[in-house]
């Protein structure tokens, strides 16, 4: 049995004071005994600050991105022991924002999954998805496998022990269109079958999760495809009931 996760990734949102009152509400009702894994990923400056207000709370804690490097001269950038250093445990990788705004490619996000997963102590999310013009001409499996094989030939099927996956097709990010539930089974179904190809094990356990324009009013019949183990949240995760909403829909 996969425990469902919601991720909630708050992209360049927030302030101190809107932080505070998010956390609030979200700890305030997160239920102790809850069926999902729920984690936040605020921007950088604040990780520190959510993680405190987060202390003794079920809500794990993660960030957006971190850098491939342990350290050195590498402006702007934050590495893996930095982000245990101040509490994350979870890290999202090769989101479509890195990748299309950030030119990051394959290679790149491989090696910065593959730096979380060798620190064994911070767990990457994986974000694959197709563009509307890949989809449109019937090469959305062809992308998948694509930025997907990148992190198994580096890592190998194991990293997927710990590191999770997220489907996230760009033209359902921040558009309110979602996939159908079928869709997201389709591609879901896909990644599975793709790493069972390189151990069935792993496969069976990884957690795969869906994002793209998850709202309250959708989320449970996406939550309910049998190969989709929760979501990644951006725009909704910056309202506490909706959020909470959609980490009620996610059950076993
Ligand atoms: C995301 O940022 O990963 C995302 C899925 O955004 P939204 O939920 O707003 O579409």
């Amino acid at each position: 049995m996969r425990r469902p996760v919601v991720v909630g990734n708050w992209k360049m949102h927030g302030s101190r004071a809107e932080n505070a009152r998010l956390i609030d509400a979200l700890t305030g009702q997160y239920p102790a005994k809850a069926a999902a894994d729920c984690v936040v990923c605020p921007p950088y400056v604040y990780i520190q600050e959510v993680g405190r207000l987060l202390r003794d709370s079920p809500i794990g804690l993660g960030a957006q991105d971190v850098c491939a490097e342990n350290n050195g001269a590498f402006t702007g950038e934050v590495s893996v022991a930095m982000l245990r250093d101040v509490g994350c445990e979870y890290v999202i990788v090769g989101h479509s924002e890195r990748r299309l705004l950030y030119r990051e490619t394959d290679q790149v996000v491989a090696r910065k999954f593959a730096a979380a997963y060798h620190s064994k102590s911070l767990t990457p999310i994986l974000c694959v998805g197709e563009q509307l013009a890949d989809r449109d001409s019937g090469r959305t499996h062809e992308v998948v496998a694509r930025q997907l094989d990148a992190v198994l030939e580096l890592c190998g099927a194991e990293s997927l022990e710990r590191g999770l996956v997220a489907y996230e097709p760009v033209w359902a990010i921040g558009t309110g269109r979602n996939a159908t539930p079928e869709q997201a089974q389709d591609v879901h179904a896909f990644i599975r079958e793709r790493i069972a190809a390189r151990d069935g094990r792993i496969a069976a356990a990884t957690r795969i999760l869906y994002g793209g324009s998850v709202k309250a009013g959708n989320a449970a019949e996406l939550f309910a495809m049998p190969d989709v183990d929760g979501g990644l949240i951006g725009g909704a995760s910056l309202k506490a009931d909706e959020f909470l909403a959609i980490a009620a829909a996610a059950r076993p």
